[in-house]
């Protein structure tokens, strides 16, 4: 298992501190990485690092940081901290995301703003400051979150949907620069995840819970667990001729009508 075998390497997920990030954090822990994980919640940090702990490979560190993503100072201190704690950064999951269910005549432009920076920006700001840590070890491996809402348009989300397409190309842009510094960067389309963010969706969107069952092909939600193996694939050897692809994760809810 080669392919999958991540000993050695040390990867940051950001909003690693739960539902799918703590789900890929644990993937990776398992596959032998070491880790740093970052979010905003203290409470939440400490949990899950405790976790991580338990399941890392023998002499694998975990760190969990405290760090706004889409602020750009912040940004470049946590990846330095990461540097100097871990000794080098070959793995980036941009996790970290949110949402803000508004239809776009009652969304303020502050909404739009704080959208945009939390799941695209963010996004930009990591792995531009993981660059050159990646470049400077010979390779690296980049995984973003982006949504069936980079595929779909829904009524209650134009700040999210637009985040989430933008994290696409910006994923195909990234491919097409670094492929000559030998770092591959994918995107996977998450599906509908039963996590704290769904379970507000939940009791905000009428309906949802059945329109999920019956038009997701599984019949089921997905669970952060969903995750762990791909991580693992799209963090190791396995996926080194893979870049620039945005993967459904869905069990089949994108191909069903
Ligand atoms: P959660 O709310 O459980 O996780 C989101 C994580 O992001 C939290 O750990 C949060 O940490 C962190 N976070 C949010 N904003 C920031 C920020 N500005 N700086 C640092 N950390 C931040 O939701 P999910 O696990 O569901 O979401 C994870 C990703 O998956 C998101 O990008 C989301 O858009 C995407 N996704 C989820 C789907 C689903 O069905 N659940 C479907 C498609 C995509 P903290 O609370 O500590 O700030």
């Amino acid at each position: 298992m080669q392919a999958f075998d991540l000993s050695g390497k040390v990867a940051l997920v950001t909003g690693g501190n739960g539902g799918i990030g703590l789900g890929i954090a644990r993937g990776l822990a398992k596959a032998g990485a070491a880790l740093a994980i970052v979010g905003r919640s203290p409470e939440k940090l400490a949990a899950a690092t405790a976790e991580l702990e338990r399941l890392a490979a023998k002499g694998a560190k975990v760190m969990g940081l405290a760090c706004d993503v889409s602020d750009e100072a912040a940004v470049a201190a946590m990846v330095e901290e990461i540097a100097a704690g871990l000794g080098r950064l070959d793995i980036l999951v941009n996790n970290a995301g949110t949402n803000i269910r508004k239809r776009p005549e009652d969304l303020a432009a502050d909404e739009w703003h704080r959208v945009m920076d939390a799941n695209l920006t963010s996004t930009f700001l990591c792995s531009k400051a993981c660059y050159p840590q990646m470049k400077a070890a010979g390779g690296g491996k980049i995984l973003n979150n982006g949504s069936m809402l980079s595929i779909f348009g829904a009524p209650w989300s134009p700040a999210y949907g637009a985040s989430k397409g933008g994290v696409v190309q910006l994923t195909r842009s990234l491919a097409a620069a670094w492929a000559r510094d030998n770092i591959q960067v994918n995107c996977m389309l998450p599906g509908w995840i039963d996590t704290d963010l769904t379970q507000r969706a939940r009791s905000e969107i009428e309906g949802l819970n059945e329109h999920v069952l019956q038009r997701t092909p599984a019949k089921r939600w997905g669970r952060p667990a969903d995750f762990e193996g791909l991580a693992a694939f799209f963090a190791g050897p396995a996926s080194d001729f893979i870049t620039g692809a945005a993967l459904p994760v869905d069990g089949g809810f994108s191909i069903s009508l």
